[in-house]
């Protein structure tokens, strides 16, 4: 007689698991986990594992949060305090286009207008009265010079993202944590009020109610626990099939560094890191992207293959990754070389990922944007299926 089927053996057959099978995954040790998740991974996405050739845009570093583990943010007057001036960004994206990026991502701290009067002044010396009218012209430059913008700018309001939209082929926010705990004194987000869970899990539910295709993430050694971790997972499963929007998810490990309030602080281990790649791999649909980027797991790629991911995300052959500026990108040729000899193929992909190239997701103005950087980056084209009425709108 043969034994009965596990919630593992469901999963690997394509069956989605209910939200208490993935809470008690949670508590299961990696090991159990990891054969699964890469079981459901090859069915899913085969083994190609994809990156987006990307140019990282720090447009400012200022930032009213103070999340006691980043070292990117800054207040006016403090070291390193930067506002990228116009010419610079239009220097940055020539230079990424000469380099055959595909992608802009436009990054930055949450919202420093509130907080900063010189900001302010800044920003109308460029010309501009907010930053999301900095954030538009940077994206039609983008746009213009053959890149397809990404933004990922903190908490936006409905009207900032649907001012976006038109110019973003998709946006971001890492929800990081859906814990409430982590938000207390002493905590990581004690002083970040931007990172409270729901502020972060309503927008990324308008966005995908403006079908914005969207791309957020977990944060693993913040101090969660694993079940916190599957909490926030399948917060975003359900947001994710609320509205289909959903493309990528990211597993991305804290690493320490001096300066950051929370120093020192032990990195997770690789056995955290793993393991989450695993749950989510397992608690998201098929169809969503699990992405960790590979500069963060001393590029060991095979711990990341074996867990699971398709996808090492945006890796930049121009800039640094201004959030982990201790950990370079890995140079492709090598990071392909190590894929093909675990039996994967590294592929480029656009910062959308193909099967979202459709209307509900895509402003019509982005096809031939879309069209020109997936020829560019030698990809099958993509499939719009647009009502000719709405080509032509
Ligand atoms: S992690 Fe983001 S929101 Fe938090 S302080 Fe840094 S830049 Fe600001």
């Amino acid at each position: 007689m043969s034994r009965p089927l596990t919630p593992l053996d469901r999963r690997v057959h394509g069956e989605p698991l209910d939200d208490d099978a993935i809470l008690a995954l949670a508590e299961a040790p990696a090991g159990a986990l990891v054969r699964a998740a890469a079981a459901v991974r090859d069915r899913a996405f085969g083994r190609t594992v994809t990156y987006s050739p990307k140019v990282f845009l720090p447009v400012t570093n200022l930032c009213r949060n103070r999340c006691s583990y980043c070292s990117f943010r800054r207040s006016p007057g403090d070291a390193g305090e930067w506002t990228m001036a116009p010419s610079e960004v239009r220097s940055w994206l020539s230079r990424a286009r000469e380099q055959g990026c595909g992608e802009a991502l436009l990054c930055l701290g949450d919202k420093p207008e509130s907080a900063f009067g010189s900001y302010r002044e800044q920003l109308a010396g460029f010309g501009h009265a907010s930053t999301v009218d900095y954030l538009v012209a940077i994206a039609e430059e983008a746009l213009a010079l053959g890149l397809l913008p990404h933004t990922n700018a903190g908490v936006l309001t409905r009207d900032d993202m649907a001012r976006l939209r038109p110019l973003n082929v998709s946006m971001g926010l890492m929800l990081e944590s859906a814990s409430e705990r982590l938000c207390e004194p002493g905590m990581p987000h004690h002083r970040a009020p931007d990172k409270r869970p729901a502020r972060r899990l309503a927008m990324i539910d308008e966005a995908g109610a403006l079908g914005v295709a969207f791309t957020t993430g977990i944060l693993v050694g913040i101090g969660e626990t694993r079940r916190e971790r599957a909490e926030a997972l399948l917060a975003i499963r359900a947001l994710s099939r609320r509205h289909g929007h959903v493309h990528e998810v990211i597993v991305q490990p804290f690493r320490d560094r001096p300066g950051i309030a929370m120093h020192p602080a032990p990195d997770p281990t690789d056995d955290d890191v793993v393991h989450a790649v695993a749950l989510a791999r397992l608690a998201l649909d098929d169809e969503v992207t699990v992405q960790a980027p590979p500069n963060l797991h001393a590029h060991d790629e095979g711990a990341l293959l074996g867990a699971g991911i398709n996808d090492f995300g945006g890796i930049s052959p121009v800039s640094p990754d201004y959030i982990n500026p201790a950990h370079a990108w890995p140079h492709l040729s090598g990071l392909a070389r190590r894929c093909d000899a675990l039996g994967f193929t590294l592929a480029p992909r656009t910062a959308l990922h193909a099967r979202w190239a459709q209307p509900a997701f895509v402003d019509a103005r982005l096809d031939a944007p879309l069209r020109a950087v997936a020829r560019r980056l030698a990809l099958a084209e993509p499939l719009f299926a647009r009502a000719s009425s709405e080509a032509t709108a």
